[in-house]
């Protein structure tokens, strides 16, 4: 098996499910070893396995990425394992939507300690090993909640609003030492994301709006990440804006 990322090592978080487990075949099919990273073992295991049956190389470590130990773990893991890392690919998330007035501010926690800080963790375990190889790549999964605001998406608006920020920020902070950051802001997949809305009005919205719009695939969101990470060292692929075609 020949592909355009043989030789690179991507880390993956929350390749247990969706947009992660996809963008992990995906790099994996391009010849990528790839890292499994999320809190669900028996899921990476399998998902490990259905790489290797395909020739493909695939580390699953189990992984929350909001516990900064955890991701030291997961990167030291890897180093040891395959000796480098090229590709982070910053995925895990959750979406725990409802109005702000009476909001429950234990999911607006969970929700901004993965969405927001594991991403910074796992960023921030990783850029050494980057700048010491003098190249790499960091993708963060964003979504078109980080450019556009609704009612009952104000946290999660502001967790995404922040990893695009974040993003710009450090793209320009790394971009002389040759690492690359891309911001993929996925429309409506369709995922297991709306199994954690607990407000029973908005999740049966949310629901029905991912119907009526035929929502993307994992492996729509996985065919723009591989493009991103990709492509010749001298092109950094800064930004992916893709809705599903009914989306407004
Ligand atoms: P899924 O619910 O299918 O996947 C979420 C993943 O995150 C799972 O693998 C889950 O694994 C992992 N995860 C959750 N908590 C943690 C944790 N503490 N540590 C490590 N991993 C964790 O949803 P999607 O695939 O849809 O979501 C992936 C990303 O895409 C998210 O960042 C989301 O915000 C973004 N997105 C999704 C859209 C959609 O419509 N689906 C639209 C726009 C953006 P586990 O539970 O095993 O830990």
């Amino acid at each position: 098996m020949t592909g355009k990322l043989d030789g690179k090592v991507a880390i993956v978080t929350g390749a247990s499910s969706g947009i992660g487990e996809a963008t992990a075949l995906a790099l994996a099919a391009e010849g990528a070893a790839v890292v499994l990273a999320a809190r669900r073992g028996d899921r990476l295991n399998a998902l490990a396995e259905k790489i290797a049956t395909t020739g493909g190389k695939a580390l699953p470590i189990i992984t929350d990425v909001t516990d900064e130990a955890q991701v030291q773990n997961l990167v030291d893991k890897t180093k040891t394992e395959f000796g480098r890392i090229d590709i982070l690919i910053n995925n895990a998330g959750i979406a725990v939507i409802g109005a702000i007035d009476g909001g429950n501010t234990s999911e607006w926690k969970e929700m901004i300690n993965l969405n927001l800080l594991g991403l910074l963790y796992v960023t921030h375990a990783v850029l050494p090993i980057l700048k010491a190889q003098g190249a790499g790549h960091i993708v963060n999964i964003s979504s078109v909640a980080g450019r556009t605001a609704r009612v009952g998406v104000g946290v999660y608006n502001a967790t995404k609003w922040g990893v695009n920020g974040f993003s710009e920020s450090l793209r320009q902070e790394v971009c002389k030492q040759n690492i690359r950051v891309t911001v993929i802001e996925p429309g409506l997949v369709n995922t297991e994301i709306s199994d954690h809305i607990t407000d029973p009005v908005f999740k049966q919205q949310s629901e029905a709006r991912r119907r009526s719009v035929t929502p993307l695939e994992s492996e729509d969101i996985a065919a723009a990440i591989a493009y991103a990470v990709t492509q010749p060292s001298r092109v950094n692929v800064n930004e992916i804006l893709i809705r599903p075609t009914l989306q407004e």
